[in-house]
C-alpha cells in the first residue's frame, strides 16, 4: 500500500478550491444537499477514487468510509468482480433501449432473495421506484390517500416530501417550496413506531387510503428499527381496510441481510422499493410485488410507467455482480464489523461521559446524543444534535469519513479491515471528547 497522508497532514486546500468553483456552476457546489457539509460546516471533500474501504480525496488524504456511497458499496468499494463485469458489459454497448439477458438476471436474482416479491420493473432511481410504486397502489386501489411516517424518506417524490402536520390526519403541509398544496394534500403524516396514530387515520379516512408507505426499517432519521409489531401492525391494518404496505427497502434492501429486512422480521409488504445495494453504485433500482399487483403496470395493464435508460446493461451488470458476490461470508462481516463499531462508538462516548444512544436498525447505526431510547422523528430531534458536528469533524480529520449529519445512519461495508479498524479507533476518543466538549449554540 502506498504511504497514505493522513487528513491531519493535509489541509482540503484543494477540495476548498474545487468547491469555491463548484459553487459557482452547482447550486450549493454538490448534486445532493447533504454532501455540502450544511449542518457540520467546513469544506466537503471531493474525492478521486477509492478501494475496499478507503477513499482518497483531491489533496491526497485517505479516510476509512463509514457511508459506503450511503449504503450501495457492501462489498468496499472497486470490487475487483464487481469492476470487471462492468467493464465487459461496457464494452458490449452501453443501452440498447431493448430488453436484455442482463436485466432479467437481476430481476430472478432479486425475486430469489425477497419471497413476497414475484416481479420488479428496473428504473433508475430510488425516488422513482417509490414515485412509481405510490402511483401503482393508487391505480390499483383507485384512492388516492397515502401514509407516510415523519421522519422517513422516500427519495424527492413531491407527494413524499410532506413531512410533521399539525398533528393525526391534519393534512400534511408540503415542506418544500415548489409542492403545491394539492400534491401534499392526499398525504397523511403519522408519527413512526405509533400504530394507534395509524389507526386512528385508519377509523376516519380507511376507504380512502391507498397505501401506507414505511422505510422497512428507519434510517433516514438515523437509524430507528421498527419496534416489535410494528410492520406486523401496518400489515394487519392495511389489509383491514383494503390498502396496500409499501415496504420501502431501498436503504435495507439486500444490506442488512440477503432478503433485506423482510430476512430479519418476515413481514410481507404488497408493494417493495429497492434501490442502493441493487445497483453496487451505479444508478437503478426497483419496485415490485406480486404477479397479480404488478399486472396493473403498463404493458399489461393501465399504470403507465416507463424509462429510456431503465435496465441500464452496465448498471445491471454492477447490481447482479454486486448481489452474486455478496454471500453468507459477507453479509457475516457486514454485521460483525456493524457490531464491532456500535461497541468501539458506545465505549468512547462512555469514556468521555457524553450522553449518548448508539442504536442499530441491523447492521444500519446512528449515534443519537441522548439518554433516550429513540423511536420516531420527536426523539431524534429533541437529542442534543449540537454535539454532532464536533465529533464529525474530529473523525474527519483523523482519517474516518462519517455521515456528514445527525440525522442520518453509518454504513459498514464488509471491506472494513484491521488497518481500516485501527484508524477508526485512534480517532474515537479524541472526536467523543469532542461531543463531550461541545457547548450549545
Ligand atoms: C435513498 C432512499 C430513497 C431514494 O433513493 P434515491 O436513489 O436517492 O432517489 C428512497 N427511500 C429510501 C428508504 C432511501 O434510503
Amino acid at each position: 500500500m502506498s504511504a497514505p497522508i493522513t487528513p491531519e497532514k493535509s489541509r482540503p486546500e484543494k477540495s476548498a478550491q474545487l468547491f469555491a468553483r463548484a459553487t459557482e456552476v452547482i447550486p450549493g457546489g454538490v448534486n445532493s444537499p447533504v454532501r455540502a457539509f450544511s449542518s457540520v460546516g467546513g469544506t466537503p471533500r471531493f474525492m478521486v477514487s477509492a478501494k475496499g474501504p478507503w477513499l482518497t480525496d483531491a489533496d491526497g488524504a485517505r479516510y476509512v468510509d463509514l457511508i459506503s456511497s450511503w449504503g450501495p458499496m457492501i462489498l468496499g468499494h472497486a470490487h475487483p468482480a464487481v469492476v470487471e463485469a462492468v467493464q465487459v458489459a461496457a464494452a458490449s454497448g452501453l443501452s440498447f433501449g431493448a430488453p436484455t439477458p442482463a436485466e432479467l438476471a437481476l430481476a430472478e436474482e432479486i425475486i430469489g432473495r425477497v419471497a413476497p416479491v414475484e416481479q420488479v420493473r428496473l428504473v433508475n432511481s430510488g425516488t422513482e421506484a417509490t414515485m412509481s410504486a405510490i402511483r401503482l397502489a393508487r391505480g390499483i386501489t383507485g384512492r388516492k390517500v397515502i401514509v407516510k411516517f415523519a421522519g422517513c424518506y422516500h427519495g424527492h417524490v413531491d407527494a413524499l416530501l410532506a413531512q410533521a402536520g399539525s398533528g393525526l390526519a391534519t393534512l400534511g403541509l408540503p415542506t418544500s417550496p415548489g409542492v403545491t398544496g394539492a400534491q401534499a394534500a392526499d398525504t397523511v403524516v403519522v408519527p413512526y413506531n405509533d400504530l394507534e396514530a395509524v389507526r386512528t387515520v385508519f377509523a376516519e379516512r380507511g376507504s380512502e387510503i391507498a397505501c401506507v408507505i414505511t422505510e422497512a426499517a428507519a434510517g433516514n432519521m438515523g437509524a430507528v428499527a421498527p419496534l416489535p409489531g410494528f410492520n406486523a401492525g401496518l400489515r394487519e391494518i392495511t389489509r383491514e381496510h383494503g390498502a396496500l404496505l409499501v415496504m420501502d427497502e431501498v436503504m435495507t434492501g439486500f444490506r442488512v441481510s440477503p432478503a433485506g429486512w423482510y430476512g430479519l422480521d418476515g413481514v410481507a409488504g404488497d408493494l417493495y422499493t429497492f434501490g442502493k445495494v441493487m445497483s453496487g453504485g451505479l444508478p437503478a433500482a426497483a419496485f415490485g410485488g406480486s404477479a397479480e399487483l404488478m399486472s396493473y403496470l403498463a404493458p399489461v395493464g393501465p399504470v403507465y410507467q416507463a424509462g429510456t435508460l431503465s435496465g441500464n446493461p452496465v448498471a445491471v451488470a454492477a447490481g447482479l455482480a454486486t448481489l452474486r458476490a455478496a454471500d453468507a461470508d459477507v453479509y457475516a462481516a457486514l454485521d460483525a464489523n456493524a457490531a464491532r463499531l456500535v461497541r468501539l462508538f458506545g465505549d468512547a462516548l462512555s469514556a468521555a461521559g457524553v450522553p449518548h444512544r448508539v442504536q442499530t436498525a441491523g447492521n444500519m447505526f446512528s449515534v443519537f446524543f441522548t439518554e433516550d431510547e429513540v423511536h420516531d422523528y420527536d426523539g431524534a430531534r429533541a437529542a442534543q444534535t449540537w454535539r454532532f458536528p464536533p465529533f464529525f469533524h474530529a473523525l474527519l480529520e483523523a482519517g474516518v469519513y462519517g455521515p456528514p449529519s445527525a440525522f442520518e445512519a453509518w454504513f459498514v461495508s464488509a471491506a472494513l479491515d484491521d488497518d481500516a479498524f485501527a484508524v477508526i479507533e485512534k480517532a474515537l476518543p479524541g472526536a467523543a471528547r469532542a461531543a463531550a466538549a461541545a457547548v450549545t449554540p
